[in-house]
């Protein structure tokens, strides 16, 4: 009974895909660490990270391979961040999300970049095909208080996002 529980409690904040967690239990997470952090007064930083050209590679290399990208950024971005109150998740198709609590805009920058690195670096391949994908990061941090939301922090790490996006991409903006 209580591997059934936990397996469920498992399908219900997991990403099937990645493993990665899901974005409604990455909401839960940003909304604990948001108020831990403005009781604190510690920094919180986002990361929003977009596939460069992910329908361009879909489109060459098949839907599967597209999948096998995805489960492998996923698997990249879990082994760059290191801190256990670090958490990650699949936050739509080929997005995804890093809260980095306690950590300010400089070490945001930095585990960006190694992420940024690392995907770039590494080839996916399904033994017959090969690929190399990049990918495009907006970071947000702030000290939370009682003006400000989530849904702030979010808002600024999108508008960076689009922004590495406008600026050539398979680059950090912050
Ligand atoms: P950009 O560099 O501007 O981000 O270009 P893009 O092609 O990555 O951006 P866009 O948002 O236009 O396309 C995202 C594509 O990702 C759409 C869809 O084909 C693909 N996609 C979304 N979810 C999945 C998925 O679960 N598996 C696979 N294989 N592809 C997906
Ligand atoms: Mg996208
Ligand atoms: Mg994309």
């Amino acid at each position: 009974m209580q591997a059934a529980n936990e397996r469920l409690m498992e399908l219900s904040t997991t990403d099937g895909l990645t493993g990665l967690k899901n974005r409604r239990h990455f909401n839960e997470l940003f909304a604990h660490e948001f108020k831990r952090a403005c009781r604190e007064q510690k920094p919180l930083s986002l990361l929003l990270l977009d596939i460069d050209h992910f329908k361009q590679l879909n489109d060459q290399y098949g839907h599967p391979f597209g999948d096998l990208c995805l489960t492998q950024a996923a698997q990249l971005i879990a082994n760059t961040i290191r801190r256990p109150p670090d958490s990650a998740a699949r936050y739509g198709g080929e997005e995804f999300a890093v809260l980095l609590p306690n950590t300010d805009k400089e070490g945001a920058l930095h585990v960006a970049d190694k992420i940024r690195e690392s995907i770039g670096q590494h080839q996916v391949s399904d033994g017959q095909q090969q690929a190399v994908m990049t990918v495009s990061i907006g970071v947000a941090s702030f000290i939370p208080s009682q003006n400000n939301t989530t849904e702030a922090l979010l808002k600024a790490a999108d508008d960076l996002l689009y922004r590495a996006k406008h600026n050539g991409r398979n680059r950090v903006e912050g």
